[in-house]
This record gives structure tokens, sequence and C-alpha cells, in this order.
């Protein structure tokens, strides 16, 4: 029993002493209570990429007037909006693996600040937000989930609900990277669960992620959630693979 808690336990021992220890900017090491500085913060995130307003992808066409890829055009996913915040690439690439594998929570607040920065007022009209859930096996293991971590500053700063316990991702399918894009797909279906249809149903809800790869994650929760009854998904993520 105790074991199964332990990587909680760490965890939270670990987030204890990186709240009171004074901590300083991960990228250019001024001494800063986050752990990332505001002018870093500021540089990291990218809005010069023209991206497809529905998948996140960086358009390939430089014509203005085009803002949804061709893949999109062809065969629409379930969701309606993918906003990323910037490349899937250095310097970030390394900070989310430290997130992720070495557990530096400050970090997934660096984060979140990092969305709140990007989206502006992009999402003032949506209803919720729902990090993407981990599958049980996968958060006792990590301890945490990090997209719940970086949510919080937005569901904070927003003042909208966080979706924790009420969708749920009913098996671990991260797994994917020697699979086939037709083995993924079939790999995902049904992943994910809703457990409380009512804070689905006729929402707009704000996916959030820290890690768009394929999109076949985000393809599944967004299926699931349209099934439930809700009017509009957007993605909010932090970094996209460049490409698919
Ligand atoms: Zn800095
Ligand atoms: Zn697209």
């Amino acid at each position: 029993m105790l074991q199964k808690y332990r990587p909680w336990m760490s965890a939270l021992a670990r987030t204890f002493a990186q709240r009171l220890l004074p901590s300083d900017c991960q990228m250019c090491g001024i001494s800063n209570s986050a752990a990332l500085c505001d002018a870093c913060v500021i540089r990291l995130v990218d809005t010069r990429a023209s991206r497809c307003t529905q998948c996140g992808l960086t358009l390939m066409s430089s014509a203005p007037t085009e803002t949804i890829c061709g893949a999109c055009q062809s065969e629409p996913p379930a969701f309606d909006q993918t906003l990323v915040v910037t490349d899937y690439a250095p310097p970030i690439d390394s900070l989310v693996q430290d997130l992720k594998f070495r557990a530096q929570l400050p970090l997934a607040s660096a984060f979140g600040h990092m969305l709140i920065r990007a989206a502006g007022a992009s999402f003032q009209a949506a209803d919720v937000l729902l990090p993407v859930p981990l599958s049980r096996e996968r958060l006792a293991q990590r301890g945490f989930n990090q997209a719940v971590e970086i949510a919080r500053p937005l569901a904070r700063a927003w003042h909208k609900p966080l979706i924790i316990d009420s969708c749920v991702r009913t098996r671990d399918t991260s797994a994917q990277a020697a699979l086939s894009l037709t083995q993924r797909r079939v790999n995902m279906r049904g992943a994910f669960a809703v457990r409380d249809r009512r804070v689905i149903d006729h929402r707009h809800i704000v996916v959030i992620d820290d890690v768009m790869t394929t999109g076949h994650t985000l393809r599944e929760l967004a299926a699931c959630l349209k099934r439930h009854g809700a009017a509009r998904v957007s993605n909010l993520v932090l970094a996209r693979t460049p490409t698919r």
C-alpha cells in the first residue's frame, strides 16, 4: 500500500522544498522567485509562427488568407481550435522533460504563465479547463499530472473551473512511438471516458496539455467530449512537434 503512494509523497516533499527555497530562472540564471523570469517567458512565447488555427501545425503556405491546413480541411479533427505556444524544440523540450521526469514542479507554473501570455483574451468565453488526464498507472508512477499543474495558474487567472475527475483516461496510450500512424489511431480508441456528463454537456472546453505530437490523443479526447455533448473543444498546448 505504502509503495503505491511513495511517488506521490516524494513529489510532494520535493514541491514543498522547491517552494521554500529561493530559485533562479532556469533559462538565464538570474535570481528570481519563479522557475522562469518574465523576460524568458516573453522570449519563449513564440507568436511569430503562422499556425493552422485548428491543429496548431505550422502552415507551409505563407498565404495570409489561409488559416486551416490541408490536413484539417480534408479530414477535420473533432477539436475546433488549437493554440500552440511554441515548437517542441530546444530549449523547451528539455524544460518539459525536467518537469515530467525530474519533477521540477515550479516549471509547471512557469509554463502556465506562458500559456496565459500566449492565449491573451482568446478563451474568455470558455466554460471549463480540462487538463489531459493521465491513466491511473501513469499518475501513480509519476506522482503528479503535469497538465493539471500547468493548468492551475490558468484556472486562477481566468476564474474558470478545472475538470479533474469527471473525465478519465482508461488506459495508458503514451508509448506510441513505435507504432505506425494508423496503429496509433487505433491504439487511441476508447482511451478516455466521461464520468460526469453534466460538466461537459453544452460547454466550451479548453483542453490543456504540455506536448502535442501527432495529435491523436487530443483528437480522441475531443471526440469523446463531443460524444458527451461538448459544444466546442479548444486545445491550449505548450509545445508541438514541428511535423506530424
Ligand atoms: Zn530568465
Ligand atoms: Zn491543421
